[in-house]
């Protein structure tokens, strides 16, 4: 039988690391990986790879790499998967493919580490075969460079359609390059993997907002088919009294100006962002831990992270909470801000919050928050981020007036091909599902790669 247990990844130290953002995860060397592949039994029925979206041969890949066969690995890998170095890092693995791995449910065992061996394999850099197919005159638009738009596209450009990706931003990736920060993804992956997408032939137009810099309709009628991949870029807002004070922030534009910007090169960037002494993030996903992180390594003396529901119903990637805790982030759970409160400048001060309980389940399955009466208090803070969830652009409406959309605001597609209500034109990732994951992001774009060449080879 195997290690119960996974082998231990090596990390940067918690004192350390938060002054920096070096990637905190350090990945496997040589050894540790075989050691972590030998723990793989296998399985004839393979139920992991059920849990991947974009169904990568994860005994396959696994296999190889402990047959020593790396070649074989990276090209196993990287024939389902055009981003395996990105995935491997933040993929929500205990939710995907290794919530099916049967070490998993052995008492007191833990899953293989697939994202940590795919992570591993990627980052050696191993070139793969890839075979794009005999050129065909269709060509495609994609429309944003996200984890969606790069998957489809790439997809595509293997079977030998034209694919020109429009991107509002001056680089590819998305949330891969704005929201995650480097310390968890160092964009120098990114742009490798981005890389590997321009060499299958994808062309890039960068600097150009579809909808407003250039019409929609200009792009649907210049292509045989279009896929809008345009993510969930708005902030949510808690929109409680208070909410106009001095530094109160979404984590969107926060993590922007940090990323994108490089507000954590100051001074060689000239774009800093300004960091109190007691920060408050409101919500539970990976964006709040994101957000709280870099308060951390910004100089925040402490971070609060405010919680409606309890540990349990969390969101972020538990690695990420871990992190937190390890890098002294304190956690308020079933704790609801109500007000924001400020001095005579207008700079908030305090929060009042009221204590949760949890009562039934609401319509996403999770137990409703529910205030327990008369238990309002004060949290001293002098700066606030929300980071509790994203909406579609105002762009989508004002932009791509004919798309039809759902009764949340977010394009209505089918789910298993994308399709929308205009003729070859489909859509796939958060601007469909909502803010989610970039494998499930993936995945669409796969399933959407797949319908596009069907209506574009057979009508
Ligand atoms: P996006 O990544 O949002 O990409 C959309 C692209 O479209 C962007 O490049 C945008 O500039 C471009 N665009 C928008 N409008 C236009 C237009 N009109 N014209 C041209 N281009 C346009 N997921 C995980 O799986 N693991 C994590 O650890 C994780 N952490 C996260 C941390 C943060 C801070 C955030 C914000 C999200 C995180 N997510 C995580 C979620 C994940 O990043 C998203 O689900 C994923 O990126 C969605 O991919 P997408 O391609 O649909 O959209
Ligand atoms: Fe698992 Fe994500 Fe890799 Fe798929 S892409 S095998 S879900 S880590
Ligand atoms: Fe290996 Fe786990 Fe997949 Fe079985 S389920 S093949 S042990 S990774």
């Amino acid at each position: 039988m195997p290690d119960k247990s996974k082998t231990r990844m090596r990390e940067l130290d918690p004192s350390y690391r938060i002054g920096c953002f070096e990637e905190v995860a350090l990945g496997y060397n040589m050894e540790e990986a075989l050691k972590e592949a030998s723990r793989c039994l296998q399985c004839k029925n393979e139920p992991c790879i059920a849990g991947c979206p974009v169904e990568i041969d994860i005994p396959g890949f696994i296999k190889a790499l402990r047959d020593g066969d790396l070649g074989k690995s990276a090209n196993l890998l990287k024939s389902a998967n055009n981003l395996p170095a990105i995935c491997g890092r933040v993929c929500p693995q205990e939710r995907q493919c290794e919530a099916r791995c049967v070490l998993g449910r052995v008492p007191g065992g833990e899953p293989v580490a697939i994202g940590r061996l795919e992570r591993f394999v990627a980052d050696l850099d191993i070139p793969v075969e890839t075979v794009i197919k005999r050129p065909r005159s269709a060509r495609v638009a994609v429309i944003g460079a996200g984890p969606a738009g790069l998957t489809v596209a790439a997809d595509l450009a293997r079977e030998g359609f034209k694919v020109t990706i429009y991107e509002a931003f001056h680089t590819a990736g998305g949330v891969l390059v704005y929201g995650i920060p480097e310390f968890r993804l160092p964009k120098s992956i990114v742009s490798k993997e981005v890389e590997f997408v321009k060499e299958l032939g994808v062309e890039f137009v960068f600097n150009e907002i579809v909808g407003r810099t250039i019409p929609f309709e200009e792009i649907v009628d210049k292509y045989a088919a279009v896929f809008v991949g345009i993510g969930a870029g708005a902030p949510r807002f808690m929109g409680i009294p208070g909410s106009n004070l001095n530094n109160i922030f979404s984590a969107s534009e926060f993590l922007t100006r940090v990323n994108l910007m490089k507000a954590y090169l100051f001074p060689e960037y000239d774009t800093p962002v300004k960091i109190k002494d007691r920060v408050a993030v409101i919500g539970a996903g990976n964006v709040t831990m994101d957000a709280a992180r870099t308060a951390k390594r910004l100089g925040a003396k402490e971070v609060h992270v405010v919680y409606r529901r309890s540990e349990d119903e969390m969101p972020a990637r538990l690695e990420e909470y871990h992190h937190a805790i390890e890098e002294s982030i304190q956690f308020h759970w079933l704790t609801l801000p109500v007000e924001y409160s400020g001095d005579i400048n207008n700079n908030v001060t305090g929060m009042k919050c009221v204590r949760m309980t949890l009562g039934e389940p609401d319509s996403s399955g999770r137990r409703r928050p529910v205030p327990v009466d008369g238990s309002e208090f004060i949290m001293e803070v002098d700066m606030v981020i929300e980071a509790i969830g994203q909406t579609p652009n105002a762009i989508l409406r004002a932009g791509f007036p004919s798309i039809g959309l759902n009764k949340w605001g977010s394009i209505d597609a089918d789910e298993s091909t994308g399709a929308v209500n205009l003729k070859g034109v489909y859509a796939g990732g958060d601007i469909v599902t909502g803010a989610a994951t970039v494998i499930e992001a993936m995945g669409a774009g796969k399933r959407s790669a797949v319908a596009i060449k069907k209506f574009l080879l057979e009508g």
